[in-house]
């Protein structure tokens, strides 16, 4: 997978691009990870990339040419388009299921916004995605792709050391996780379920289920409406609501 990131602030990627399971990534060539300067594509004077915006009022706007230019500059070798994703917080919110999606393309380019907005036209006509993480304002979009690139990157094939932890993820599974204990069996007297040390994979299987449900129940229960449970869970589940 490609992925480039237009910034206006290139060195803030330095450190999540080169350490951790990114920069492993990246080392193994699973993942190709740019962030690109999007103001010398300005040409103009100056280098501008903002103006006042049409009509008053405070702040300022990203210009349409920088931005055009730079994407298309990205695409000018490519048989494929790329996804072109524009981190806004107007944008459909980041999910787990958006970062799966996202996971099957071959490049992605993200552009991230400074100061009061977008020229309306970069949203119209150049972008394919426009993705908030949140219902709050920051004060740009570099933050806001580096957590949508890290969910995304850890998706792709061979980038997470043990496969699996990825399928139990909170939300890969439309639950939350359940609960994880490792040694000492005994902590200041609290101690690991039995069930756990049992060996017995059967009954910890059927014990993490359990346990991702009643999480689930007690802290989202929002999330329960779109996952497909069996009649028996559905059961359990309202007898669990009767007994609280
Ligand atoms: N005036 C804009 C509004 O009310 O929608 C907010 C602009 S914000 C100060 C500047 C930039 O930060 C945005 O263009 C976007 O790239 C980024 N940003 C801020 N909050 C975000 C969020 N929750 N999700 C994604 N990007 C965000």
């Amino acid at each position: 997978m490609k992925i480039d990131v237009l910034t206006l602030f290139p060195e803030m990627f330095d450190g999540v691009f080169n350490a951790s399971i990114l920069g492993k990534a990246k080392e193994k060539g699973i993942v190709d990870l740019h962030a690109i300067d999007f103001r010398p594509y300005a040409n103009n004077k100056h280098n501008t990339v903002d103006d006042y915006p049409y009509g008053g009022g405070g702040g300022m706007v990203l210009k349409p040419e920088p931005i055009f230019a730079a994407v298309e500059d990205l695409m000018k070798d490519t048989a494929v388009k790329p996804r072109v994703i524009l981190m806004c917080p107007q944008g459909e919110t980041f999910t787990q299921k958006k970062a799966e999606e996202l996971s099957k393309s071959d490049h992605l380019v993200f552009i991230c916004g400074h100061y009061e907005g977008y020229d309306e036209r970069i949203r119209e006509h150049l972008v394919t995605d426009e993705l908030s993480i949140g219902d709050y304002v920051l004060t740009g979009g570099e933050l806001p792709a580096m957590t949508v690139i890290d969910s995304v990157v850890r998706l792709l094939p061979g980038v997470l050391g043990n496969e699996s932890s990825a399928v139990t993820d909170s939300f890969s599974t439309g639950l939350l996780e359940y609960p994880h204990y490792t040694r000492p069996p005994a902590f200041r007297g609290w101690e690991v379920p039995e069930v756990l040390l049992s060996g017995h994979h059967a009954r910890i299987e059927a014990w993490r289920r359990e346990q991702s449900l009643l999480r689930t129940l007690r802290r989202r229960p929002d999330l329960l409406e779109s996952v497909d449970l069996s009649p028996k869970e559905r059961e359990w589940i309202k007898k669990q609501l009767e007994t609280e």
